[in-house]
């Protein structure tokens, strides 16, 4: 189980594929087409509803959604066509050994759900010996170490493993990988799933209580109610020790340098030597740990609480983590809690659904090898490629002429600019998986060795120095990754098709839709976010105190502005909450315009359908935000996005003098700005 959070490490885009097979209108158009226009709303009145008034008219929220956007489009197709390039490995049973073979091969055995009932819990049995046997506290240390979970990151937490291992750069030394060591155990998704004393959450760890139990008595385990009480208590306890959600906004309490050798003075209770020999990490001397108390109190647990608490804590927590290629009476029980209670799902997802996820989960970068081969072809990175060189070219342009960046800082803001790495669509290197074997018919056993391949993969890294070529999503993902540290964005091709990005397209409209979400995502990087974060990705603030007085000065402007806009009558949208997107947002667009009016050369851009490029780049960044959604969710999204609604963001607009003329927006408009009221940052 994964669960994303933002952390001040990276700004996160990151999406996950959605697997409904739900029947979505597939429908989308380049970007700028006239159809998606309503010609009888004013631009210069109501910008928002005139580049999407056509398309609104047409666009429905499918039932059982809140809303219906680009986003939903995207996703409806992406993932059919990783359907697609799945089962069609899976079906011509390629080569052994080939990328193919493992792809299919490893969801032909998930699908193949005969098989797996057939073999009964036979295949836990190696696991649960391993569990029974455990005797004291360094077999339990041992026992533990060998479960570290190294599939987390800075934006992954970790659930049902007592650590998670990211290996990447340090804080403070970005040449070296480091381990860090993040906090886990928990079956619930939240620490005050556990310690919150409300009615509502005490109903709820009964009804996880009760989960637990039908999960040990699965597993033939006595006394299965007795234990579970006994189990849940000590995840309790365990969440008693874990840092608050709210810490994973401030970085500065995760950068924690131990060595190996405090971890016994620091954290007494493990048998440290015996946990990290079984990890694969006995030569590691240098840890970056995130929750300190976590590991602190986790420890002293491994010490003071009762062996057989522990081993049936691990025998429920070893039925969880593969409950999904155990038999259906598993995988059942494990859905009526997390599916139906946690996530309010009506029936189990079909299992062609779950195999497509655990596709992807396991073979990552295998699925990405054959989507990419088929949809992303390297014209497609070449050309969005293309397009980051002219984002970049305009930042580098932009940052001397910044009226609120001191001289020293611009420099520091160059340098970090030219040390930012943006990747798109897919690695130049792929992860080599000759020596994982997936073996059609052993759904469990490429469930362990792909586990098992992934994290020597991660572990191996520690012994070679950092590397800037590390790709960080998978290329059919829907989604960036944007990591401060290192200094590095990934886009994948999930996120680079038609209506963002169309590799075959118009220029236009590629650079006011993608190019403003890509110049978006790099404004970061130069902002408050990415203020704490030096060129090579490690903390320590550039901007000075009149840097920052300045600026905020400078944004004052777009707090009036977005405050002002008002939805619904007794809600307006607070223009402070969402002044860090805003921003991003303005800068997007501007850096996108300079890129896209760079990569004319000088030349005339032609006219597609009666529209300038100028008008197809601004439409196209309009378009970027359509969406139609139900007044519930709209209201609910304002009181807690930091983000405000796709109209106003659409708006932006209004803060661009290139904007007026090729709409030909007079001061009598609605939108219009006099040039002293128009906001401007970069
Ligand atoms: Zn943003």
């Amino acid at each position: 189980m994964v669960m994303f959070r933002t952390t001040a490490l990276a700004a996160l885009v990151a999406g996950a594929i959605a697997l409904s097979t739900a029947a979505v209108d597939q429908r989308t158009s380049a970007p700028g087409n006239t159809q998606e226009i309503d010609t009888s709303i004013k631009p210069g009145d109501d910008f928002y509803h005139y580049a999407n008034g056509g398309w609104q008219k047409t666009a429905a929220i499918p039932a059982g959604q809140s809303s219906f956007d680009n986003r939903a489009i995207l996703v409806a197709r992406t993932s059919q066509r990783v359907r697609e390039v799945i089962q069609e490995a899976a079906a011509a049973r390629p080569a052994t050994g080939s990328v193919a073979q493992k792809v299919g091969d490893y969801y032909a055995s998930f699908v193949d759900q005969r098989g797996i009932e057939a073999k009964g819990m036979a295949p836990l049995d190696e696991e649960m010996s391993a569990i029974a046997a455990i005797r004291d506290k360094g077999t339990l240390s041992a026992y533990l170490g060998a479960t570290l979970n190294t599939e987390v990151d800075g934006l992954t937490g970790n659930a049902d493993h007592i650590f998670g291992a990211w290996v990447n750069q340090s804080f403070t030394d970005s040449a070296h990988y480091v381990f860090h060591l993040l906090q886990g155990g928990l079956g619930m998704p939240d620490r005050d799933d556990y310690l919150d004393q409300s009615a509502k959450m005490a109903a709820l760890r009964g009804q996880y209580q009760a989960h637990i139990a039908a999960m040990l008595k699965l597993a033939g385990v006595a006394d299965s109610e007795g234990k579970a009480a006994r189990v849940l208590a000590l995840e309790i306890r365990i969440a008693q020790a874990h840092a608050p959600d709210s810490d994973a906004a401030d970085v500065f309490k995760q950068n924690n340098p131990w060595k190996r050798a405090e971890f016994a003075t620091k954290a007494p209770g493990m048998d440290w030597g015996a946990y990290f020999k079984a990890a694969g990490a006995a030569e590691e001397a240098e840890f970056v740990v995130w929750q300190p108390s976590a590991v602190t109190g986790t420890a002293a647990l491994v010490g003071s609480e009762e062996i057989e608490v522990w081993k049936d804590y691990l025998r429920f927590h070893l039925m969880e983590h593969y409950a999904s290629v155990l038999p259906k009476a598993v995988a059942a029980e494990h859905f009526a809690f997390y599916g139906a209670i946690l996530a309010g799902a009506q029936q189990m997802p079909e299992r062609s659904e779950d195999a497509i996820g655990a596709t992807n989960a396991a073979l990552g970068q295998a699925v990405g090898k054959l989507y990419t081969e088929r949809y992303f072809p390297p014209e497609a990175k070449a050309r969005a490629q293309a397009m980051v060189a002219d984002l970049i070219a305009a930042y580098r342009a932009r940052i001397p002429k910044l009226t609120w960046m001191s001289a020293e800082t611009k420099e520091k803001a160059l340098a970090k600019l030219a040390a930012l790495r943006v990747d798109v669509g897919y690695p130049d290197q792929w992860i080599d998986y000759s020596t994982l074997a997936i073996v059609r018919g052993d759904a469990f056993g490429n469930m362990r060795r792909a586990e098992a391949f992934n994290r020597a993969y991660s572990l191996a890294k520690l012994k070679r120095p950092a590397d800037p070529d590390e790709w960080r999503i998978d290329p059919q993902i829907l989604g960036a990754v944007i990591l401060f540290s290192p200094n590095t964005e990934t886009f994948s091709a999930g996120i680079l098709q038609p209506p963002y990005f169309d590799p075959e397209g118009d220029t236009a409209s590629n650079y006011g839709s993608a190019g403003a979400g890509m110049a978006h995502e790099i404004s970061h990087s130069f902002d408050e976010l990415g203020n704490i974060y030096d060129a090579q990705g490690r903390l320590g603030k550039w901007w000075s105190e009149e840097d920052a007085t300045r600026y905020h000065a400078a944004a004052a402007k777009l707090v009036a502005q977005f405050s002002g806009y008002c939805p619904f009558s007794d809600l307006c949208v607070n223009g402070e909450r969402v002044l860090t997107e805003n921003i991003a947002d303005l800068t997007g667009l501007v850096i996108a315009h300079d890129a896209y009016v760079l990569s004319l050369k000088g030349k005339e851009d032609v006219v597609i359908h009666g529209l300038s490029g100028e008008q197809r780049f601004f439409l196209a960044f309009a378009q970027r935000w359509r969406r139609v959604q139900r007044e519930d969710a709209a209201r609910r999204q304002m009181k807690t996005d930091t983000h405000s609604p796709g109209e106003y963001r659409s708006d932006t607009v209004r803060n661009v003098d290139a904007w007026y003329k090729p709409f030909d927006v007079k001061p009598e408009d609605k939108l219009y700005l006099k040039p002293e009221e128009r906001a401007g940052i970069w």
